[in-house]
């Protein structure tokens, strides 16, 4: 092995699209792994336990949060969401890339311990567009779209913490944007070790 594995993080308000972004590099390129994050958030119909989150009590999560079991954690939408420390660290090591979908809070903490990682934030075209998104997907009852409608400004206006930002306007051009930028990174100096092997 020569290089390690790099870690990658999408942010962008809920709507923006990123699921369907980081779902598609997924399934086209094996070099990633998806973490798959702890939440005290209830499953929507449509998620399944341990494919989209591993769903805990606050009791668990708190638990977890306490033994250093998280490499980042933070409260969003009024619910707990923390990525595993052991997970990505171990996909890393072992040279494969890690991509996590998480919010600006949490991504500001993994840039602060892992400054070599890769980040992305995923713009909708306009506030209107993401309002249509959130009600055409009909995940969320009203309020709940409202609270995230709210919560976008506020992500938003973080976007210049990240490395690239990516106008989600067609899926099919925000993610050849987003491939390139994984191919570019990929070769970054870093992630190399000094040496090669002699055979
Ligand atoms: P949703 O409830 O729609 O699945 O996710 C809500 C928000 O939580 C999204 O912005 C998503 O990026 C963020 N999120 C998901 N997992 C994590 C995590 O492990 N840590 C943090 N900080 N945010 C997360």
């Amino acid at each position: 092995m020569i290089k390690k594995g790099m870690l990658m993080v999408i942010s962008g308000p809920s709507g923006a699209g990123k699921g369907t972004l980081f779902k598609r590099l997924l399934s086209e390129d094996s070099s990633f792994r998806f973490s798959v994050s702890y939440t005290t958030r209830k499953p929507r119909p449509t998620e399944i336990e341990g494919v989209d989150y591993k769903y805990v009590s606050e009791e668990e999560f708190a638990e977890m949060a306490a033994s250093g079991g998280f490499l980042e954690y933070a409260s969003v939408h009024g619910h707990h969401y923390g990525t595993p420390r052991r997970e990505v660290e171990d996909y890393i090591r072992n040279g494969e890339n890690v991509l996590l979908d998480i919010d600006p809070q949490g991504a500001r903490n993994v840039m602060a311990a892992m400054p070599d990682c890769v980040t992305v934030f995923i713009l909708p075209p306009s506030y209107a567009e993401l309002r249509s998104r959130l009600h055409t997907r009909n995940t969320e009852d009203p309020v709940e779209i409202e609270r995230r409608l709210g919560n976008a400004r506020g992500e938003i206006a973080q976007m210049h913490l990240y490395q690239y930002v990516l106008v989600n306007d067609t899926v099919e051009q925000a993610y050849e944007e987003l491939k390139t930028i994984a191919e570019a990174e990929k070769h970054r100096s870093t992630r190399y070790f000094p040496e090669i092997p002699e055979e």
